[in-house]
């Protein structure tokens, strides 16, 4: 309104209040893309607590295995030491008895170590499982050391 009063300076002023509409136009278009791009991020942070999620309940799943080939690896050992005891207290076992315990021992030791090698190592940027070998990550492109 002001502009149309000043003649003068009205051709000055007009394309002024283009290049407002213009810069007005850009930053609205910034906005939307930076709303756009936090989604995006929104969405690949739900991701990746999905993912981290789903890897520690396996991890979870594996500390309870292998806590619980543990139990029984001690069990069997204090079993053994009773065995051995009672040869020494006068109560000989028979050593297929003692070396049938100690085979136990071999394939729970065995189990135990086959869970530990499956625990896989994450990558350090996104959590991502990664296998062994692998030297980016499959999920990030993150360098894995
Ligand atoms: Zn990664």
């Amino acid at each position: 309104m002001i502009t149309i009063k000043r003649q003068g300076q009205g051709t000055a002023l007009l394309p002024k209040e283009d290049a407002m509409d213009e810069s007005l136009h850009q930053k609205t278009a910034q906005w939307r893309h930076a709303a756009a791009q936090a989604g995006e991020l929104a969405s690949g942070a739900l991701y990746l607590a999905g993912q981290t999620a789903a890897k520690a309940a396996c991890l979870t799943r594996q500390s309870v295995q292998a806590a619980a080939l543990r139990r029984s690896i001690d069990a069997a050992l204090q079993d053994l030491g009773q065995l051995l005891y009672d040869t020494h207290t006068g109560h000989p076992r028979d050593s297929e008895v003692l070396l049938a315990k100690m085979e136990e021992i071999d394939g729970l030791k065995s189990r135990l170590r086959a869970l530990e090698r499956q625990r896989r190592p994450a990558c350090p940027a996104c959590g991502g499982p990664c296998a062994p070998e692998d030297r980016f990550c499959r999920h990030c492109g993150g360098k894995l050391s």
